[in-house]
């Protein structure tokens, strides 16, 4: 089979690889996975790069889908840097939004922030509208997680209003995160009027486990509002799809608030087997991602029965599994608990400390705008500068092109001009004939190729007869007309493999490759028969002209020297005989 044949279905099969992985690395990370490994394989061994880079998207993409965040780093980092140096800045986009998420989910909001601005300055220059709403959603995460609601609010508006613009998927997930942003600013009832519109599109889109996310939330809200019935409704569904997607992780948060709930109406039996239900789900640390959340609702059942020590303890665990640079209402709630059940149980010192923290957090939270807009306008700074910087590589690399170019031109012009020279070099400028130079450089090739593949060869030495009269009589430029014509007639009469030189003087010599004598000679004749029958008279009046030829053959032991000699032996043989003639 050809190259080809093989390239061609691989090139198919790579396309159609990336796609499928393309399309599940975000809800089928695994699956993405394997196929991914494959689409990289084939890339690998075509050896193209764009492929590879998408690959390694998609790779670093699924990794981050299955919490292993610093292998995504380093394979979304590949991808980025490939797609730079391709320029490919569709692909960096798409890069920039998953490096994002990974520097979120690895709690440093400072590159996130900084690689969702670069994602959204490049999604507007590319024109990716999807991609820069999902990155609004993104930043408002982040910001939510930095305290600063004013500023996730509006990434996550401007996110809505692009998807509403565009009806493009996922306005469902910028809801729901809408929404969080007001349940923290303790706007509750615009949190659940936002969660209850995300339900919708989130079940249109198929996005089981967001569905079961949004209807939490819904919970969340309500119990927040004081709707313990509703909540407990929102938190039996909410649970419901959880177990059916197999989204384990989410199960034990999920039985907790369920508990609370059922707490709240007064089903304390009920609530205490729910709550051991998620402890015990959580305990074996097989599905504790969420597991600070299930203590720190345990621990508030507790304190609301005045079990102090079951409350200190619970929410003890739960404060240890937030980190500490979080500036969330979740974590000074938890704290002002903490406080409240040290007090109470007389451990004053501990408990004024966590008071303590409680203020200065939930200050933070209401009134951290001002560190946080100075770190914004710090790394909006950076994202112009690294775009400047970009767009110096960028000017440089086209610089480089166009030296290139400079130079490929140059390149071209040197050759054309060495070829000319070339064939100054080798060329009479009378005639245009082979000059005595080339007969130089090319009889000694012509002859010892002659010999070695045992080929026949002649040379015919061609002498105008007369010469000096024609000048005399008709003039030099006349004479010079006859050489050229000569040339003229020399090129239609011999073959094309024939060489015909301007020896000298009005001395031409034709080298006869693969020619015997017996051909040489008829040449020669043939030759000596059209000059002397041209109509001369067209350059002057009575003009005559005739050539005297003298035919060698090669023979064994004779260099080129030696060859000329013997055709110019000939040649004076021929002048000898009456001119006019061929001696062979
Ligand atoms: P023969 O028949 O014995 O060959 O006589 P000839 O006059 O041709 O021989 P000779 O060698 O005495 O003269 C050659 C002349 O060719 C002398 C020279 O002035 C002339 N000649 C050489 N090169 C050129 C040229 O480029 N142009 C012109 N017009 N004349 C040339
Ligand atoms: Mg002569
Ligand atoms: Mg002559």
């Amino acid at each position: 089979m050809t190259q080809d044949g093989v390239a061609i279905p691989d090139r198919e099969r790579l396309r159609e690889l990336i796609r499928s992985a393309s399309e599940l690395f975000e809800t089928k990370p695994i699956r993405a996975r394997a196929i991914a490994e494959e689409a990289r394989d084939i890339a690998e061994r075509l050896e193209d790069t764009g492929a590879i880079a998408t690959v390694y998207l998609v790779l670093g993409g699924s990794r981050l889908a299955d919490g292993a965040y610093e292998e995504a780093e380093s394979e979304l980092r590949r991808s980025l840097d490939i797609a730079q140096a391709l320029g490919d800045r569709r692909l960096m986009v798409k890069v920039l939004r998953q490096l994002l998420r990974c520097a979120f989910y690895t709690r440093n909001p400072d590159a996130a922030l900084l690689r969702g601005m670069q994602a959204l300055q490049l999604s507007r220059d590319v024109d990716d509208r999807a991609t820069e709403a999902l990155t609004h959603n993104d930043l408002g995460l982040v910001y939510g997680r930095l305290g600063d609601f004013e500023g996730a609010l509006e990434h996550l508006l401007a996110g809505l209003r692009i998807l509403q613009q565009d009806a493009s998927s996922s306005v469902g997930s910028l809801l729901n995160n809408i929404g969080n942003v007001y349940l923290e600013l303790g706007d509750n009832r615009e949190a659940l009027n936002f969660f209850q519109r995300a339900l919708d599109p989130l079940r249109a889109e198929g996005a089981e486990r967001a569905v079961g996310i949004a209807l939490g939330n819904v919970g969340r809200a309500n119990t927040a509002l004081g709707n313990h019935e509703e909540a407990l409704t929102a938190y039996e569904e909410s649970l419901g799809r959880h177990r059916e997607n197999r989204d384990m992780p989410y199960v034990p948060p999920a039985l907790a608030r369920l508990a609370t709930a059922l707490g709240a109406l007064g089903q304390e039996e009920e609530a205490r087997r729910v709550f051991d239900e998620a402890l015990a789900m959580v305990a074996n640390h097989q599905h504790g991602e969420f597991a600070d959340e299930v203590y720190a609702a345990e621990g508030r059942f507790h304190l609301e029965r005045n079990e102090l020590d079951g409350a200190v303890s619970r929410l003890r665990q739960a404060l240890d599994l937030i980190p500490a640079d979080e500036s969330t209402r979740r974590l000074y709630e938890l704290h002002e608990a903490l406080s409240e059940g040290l007090e109470r149980r007389g451990d004053l010192q501990e408990a004024l400390e966590h008071f303590k923290a409680y203020h200065r957090i939930s200050q933070a939270v209401g009134d951290g705008s001002t560190t946080i807009r100075i770190r914004g306008l710090m790394l909006q700074f950076d994202v112009e500068r690294t775009r400047q910087q970009e767009e110096i590589v960028r000017l440089r690399n086209l610089e480089l092109l166009r030296e290139n170019q400079n130079l490929q031109v140059r390149h071209e012009q040197l050759s054309a001009e060495n070829r000319q020279l070339h064939q100054i070099s080798i060329e009479d400028p009378l005639t245009s004939l082979y000059n005595r130079r080339y007969l130089d450089l090319q009889l000694g090739v012509e002859v010892s190729r002659a010999r070695r593949y045992n080929r026949p060869m002649c040379v015919a030495m061609c002498d105008v007869d007369h010469f000096k009269e024609i000048n005399d009589r008709h003039s030099h430029s006349v004479g010079d007309d006859v050489l050229r014509t000569i040339a003229v007639l020399f090129g239609k009469t011999a073959r094309e493999t024939d060489v015909v030189v301007r020896f000298g003087g009005e001395e031409f010599l034709l080298i006869l490759t693969d020619t015997e004598v017996a051909g040489a000679e008829s040449l020669a004749q043939r030759i000596r028969s059209v000059v002397s029958s041209h109509d001369w008279s067209e350059l002057s009046a009575h003009l005559r002209v005739t050539l005297s030829i003298g035919v060698a053959e090669l023979q064994g032991g004779m260099d080129s020297s030696a060859l000329l000699a013997a055709a110019d032996a000939r040649l004076y043989a021929a002048k000898r005989a009456g001119r006019d003639c061929v001696v062979a």
